[in-house]
């Protein structure tokens, strides 16, 4: 099984270090940097509006100005990216432990902006092997994820990010896994009809993936993924493929 996994919003705490950032700087939008979806991933613009390019996410309320105040005051820490902490703690360490165990291939993606200090993928790697995934292999990459699934032959790609989730189903073979930490009522209606799994933790999704690695070998691994997550209604539909 190859896997492609995202970092801030999957495993990475983006969140609370970026909250508690904008709180310190915009004090009075305190009240909007609650919920758990904010700033979870950097925020990836279509067409930036500056040379950096980084557009607050919708649900925030913080405007534009402040939220690239926001990512100037982050990036100008030395080495940023190894200070966050994990989501759900121990999860790098069991899958450090299961791809070990049970022969997967697993390829970090991340397209996380530079900060001071190292390059940002010596900075990822330095902050995986922190949490207990020793040499994980790890590609900081702008552009389509579903083109960059598609090219390393990817069977699973993990993100937070419906936008990445549906770009992998459209663009490649692999199956897309969307971890969701918002309500179940807020999960986009588009994930389900094309055939992206939702997970509400990387704890379920891992629990998910071993549960269809065990299962039977004789269909096929995205077949098996599609069972567990019941989505295997209507062939027609571009269900994960
Ligand atoms: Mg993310």
């Amino acid at each position: 099984m190859r896997i492609g996994c995202d970092l801030d919003g999957v495993l990475a705490d983006l969140h609370t270090a970026f909250a508690e950032t904008a709180r310190r700087m915009f004090p009075e939008v305190a009240d909007a940097l609650a919920a758990a979806d904010v700033a979870a991933s950097p925020p990836e613009d279509e067409e930036p509006a500056d040379p950096d390019g980084y557009a607050p996410p919708p649900e925030m309320a913080l405007s534009r100005r402040q939220s690239d105040a926001v990512w100037r005051e982050l990036e100008a820490r030395e080495n940023f990216w190894e200070s966050l902490g994990e989501i759900e703690p121990g999860t790098i360490r069991r899958l450090a432990t299961l791809t070990d165990a049970r022969g997967w291939e697993l390829i970090f993606l991340t397209s996380r902006p530079r900060s001071a200090g190292r390059i940002v993928q010596q900075q990822s790697q330095r902050w995986l092997a922190g949490q207990g995934y020793e040499m994980p292999s790890l590609f900081v990459v702008h552009g389509s994820r579903g083109r960059i699934a598609d090219a390393l032959q990817l069977d699973v790609v993990i993100d937070d990010r419906p936008e990445n989730c549906l770009d992998v189903v459209l663009e490649s073979k692999a199956g897309a896994i969307l971890v969701w930490r918002g309500t179940r009522g807020s999960v986009p209606v588009s994930a389900k009809r094309m055939g992206i799994a939702v997970v509400p933790t990387m704890e379920a999704c891992l629990d998910a993936l071993v549960a269809a690695d065990r299962s039977k070998k004789d269909v096929p691994l995205l077949d098996r993924i599609r069972q567990i997550f019941g989505l295997r209604t209507r062939p027609a539909a571009p269900f994960l493929r």
